[in-house]
């Protein structure tokens, strides 16, 4: 178990922590896509930065996130920072996050964080997972058919953890934790998804860690768009 593992864990739940506006609307936003969160193929996608200063970061996210673009028939512009009406609002880098789809259009504020530096080892997985969500993919270990045998105890215990740390009282840790391990982990009902067939080597597949399952299971970091990645992409974006 490395601790990219661990951290790569711990960051993607602290990710929603750092944003409860969008956790308390979205739970039923993990897996796969929902066709109403879909982009219109072929649409220009501006993409503003708020509350950042460096250009070097900013122009290796944009280039990070094109690699979308070989295959979803979608466009990003790169527009003046601070713009409200983009479609796509990058923040600051702490923390990890993306609101699902076209939800950015439903709130204010930073739509996306990436909470990892260029020259990272996660950079590219950072940016390419957090822009599947915000080209409408759900988190893929939370496919309806991932089985994936969690030790539901372990994860609520470290989801207890990390919302203590955060400072959310004793009495709303338990109910706030159990949403989280539905937001996060937990498979998600069919109806209303779009489902393709599960893909363990999805890049918006979570580091499953050895001591989070029951028995012996386990299954490392993706870094790179899959096969099935590039296949979705340009089965909700048609045309490329
Ligand atoms: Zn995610």
């Amino acid at each position: 178990m490395s601790d990219a593992l661990i951290n790569n864990v711990v960051h993607s739940i602290r990710k929603k922590l750092s944003a409860p506006a969008a956790a308390s609307r979205s739970r039923r936003k993990r897996s796969i896509s929902e066709p109403s969160r879909l982009w219109t193929p072929g649409q220009n996608l501006r993409i503003s930065f708020v509350d950042q200063t460096e250009d070097d970061v900013k122009k290796a996210i944009f280039a990070a996130a094109s690699e979308w673009l070989e295959y979803a028939n979608l466009q990003f512009e790169r527009v003046d920072d601070e713009d409200a009406t983009a479609e796509i609002r990058i923040g600051p880098e702490n923390a990890s996050f993306s609101l699902q789809g076209t939800q950015s259009m439903q709130q204010e504020g930073a739509s996306m964080l990436i909470g990892c530096p260029p020259g990272h080892d996660l950079f590219e997985h950072t940016v390419l997972h957090e822009f599947g969500h915000a080209l409408g993919l759900h988190h893929e270990h939370q496919h309806p058919e991932a089985n994936i045998p969690w030790d539901l105890e372990a994860l609520r215990s470290l989801i207890r953890g990390i919302l203590a740390d955060e400072g959310v009282p004793d009495e709303e840790i338990e109910d706030k934790m159990e949403a989280e391990l539905a937001d996060n982990f937990l498979p998600m009902p069919q109806e209303n998804l779009k489902v393709l067939p599960y893909d363990p080597e999805s890049i918006m597949h979570y580091a499953v860690l050895q001591t989070h399952t029951l028995g012996d299971y386990e299954t490392g970091l993706n870094l790179r768009l899959s096969e099935k990645d590039k296949q979705a992409a340009r089965t909700l974006y048609p045309g490329r």
